[in-house]
């Protein structure tokens, strides 16, 4: 019989280990010395804020900061780019004039991300202010193929999974797949779905007891074609709790099982991850603990 070389001789498991991985970084001192900062945790993906989340003003970037960007992610290897939008941005709301803040300030995280060449923009799917949900999704797919069209160039658009709080859209799988379908087909491969598995379980998605039927969920709502990018966090949230707290890898209500199973599963093995865990007093320490982590769990169980 061959031997097939990719094969790491866990049953399904090819590909296992094979996705980068990285963490939430930040950009103080200017958004170029961000890939560093991933570099130096061992880090091959990253995402960042391209303005302060909490804010609807933002900064500029120049041509000159963009160029060394660029040149950083080159320097320090990595593979996945990735920009957190805006907390404030709210493209399923009725209320007018928010929405003509938020499609501006969207279009700017698109503009920014453009400008730094990044692979993804994830965005939260929004708030149903007005109580119809549909409306809101509809409000939503609008809004961001709108975007999309202005910025042909741009980045792949993520709809992350929420933790279902208040009337918070995305939290259903389904919910998410209506989002989708309702981008036109001639942008749909610029959309896709960022899966946080500290919101799905907190949105009551069990990872912890039975990880591949919640995958099994997800490609028969939405098709795991679509995930291009987890949020791999613990939750101190309860399953179902709709309380959105990350936690350490391990240290949470998920536990690291469910973790190695998602890293080593053959359909989503290749798929990027992003850690937004708690960084404690020292950010890089803590990075490179729960990276370890990570890569050691998507290496598989240590025999004995
Ligand atoms: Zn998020
Ligand atoms: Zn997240």
């Amino acid at each position: 019989m061959l031997e097939d070389p990719t094969r790491t001789g866990q049953g399904d498991r090819v590909g296992a280990g094979d996705a980068p991985l990285g963490s939430h970084v930040s950009t103080r001192g200017g958004v170029e010395r961000a890939p560093a900062r991933s570099g130096d945790i061992g880090a091959d993906a990253m995402q960042i804020f391209t303005s302060a989340p909490q804010r609807w003003s933002a900064s500029r970037i120049s041509n000159e900061s963009a160029a060394a960007f660029r040149a950083g992610v080159i320097e320090a290897g990595i593979r996945t780019t990735v920009a957190h939008d805006s907390y404030l941005i709210n493209l399923a709301t009725d209320r007018d004039d928010l929405l003509a803040r938020s499609i501006s300030a969207f279009n700017a995280e698109l503009e920014r991300a453009s400008l730094l060449g990044l692979d993804f923009l994830v965005t939260h799917p929004g708030n149903a202010t007005g109580g119809n949900r549909a409306e809101a999704s509809n409000q939503n797919a609008r809004a961001v193929a709108a975007a999309l069209a202005s910025f042909p160039d741009g980045p792949t658009v993520l709809f992350e999974t929420t933790a279902g709080a208040g009337t918070a859209l995305g939290s259903r799988f389904d919910e998410l797949a209506l989002i989708l379908e309702r981008i036109p087909a001639k942008l749909s491969d610029r959309v896709g779905v960022c899966l946080d598995t500290a919101h799905v379980f907190a949105a009551g998605y069990d990872l912890e007891s039975d990880p591949i039927s919640v995958l099994d969920a997800f490609d028969r709502d939405i098709g795991l074609d679509r995930l291009r990018l987890f949020h791999l966090n613990d939750s101190v949230g309860a399953l179902g709790s709709r309380r959105d707290r990350h936690a350490n890898i391990g240290e949470g209500n998920i536990g690291t099982e469910a973790f190695g199973c998602l890293l080593r599963d053959s359909r989503v093995a290749h798929v990027p991850g992003i850690l937004e865990t708690p960084k404690g007093d020292d950010p890089a320490a803590s990075d490179r603990r729960n990276l370890e982590m990570l890569r050691a769990l998507s290496a598989g169980p240590s025999d004995g």
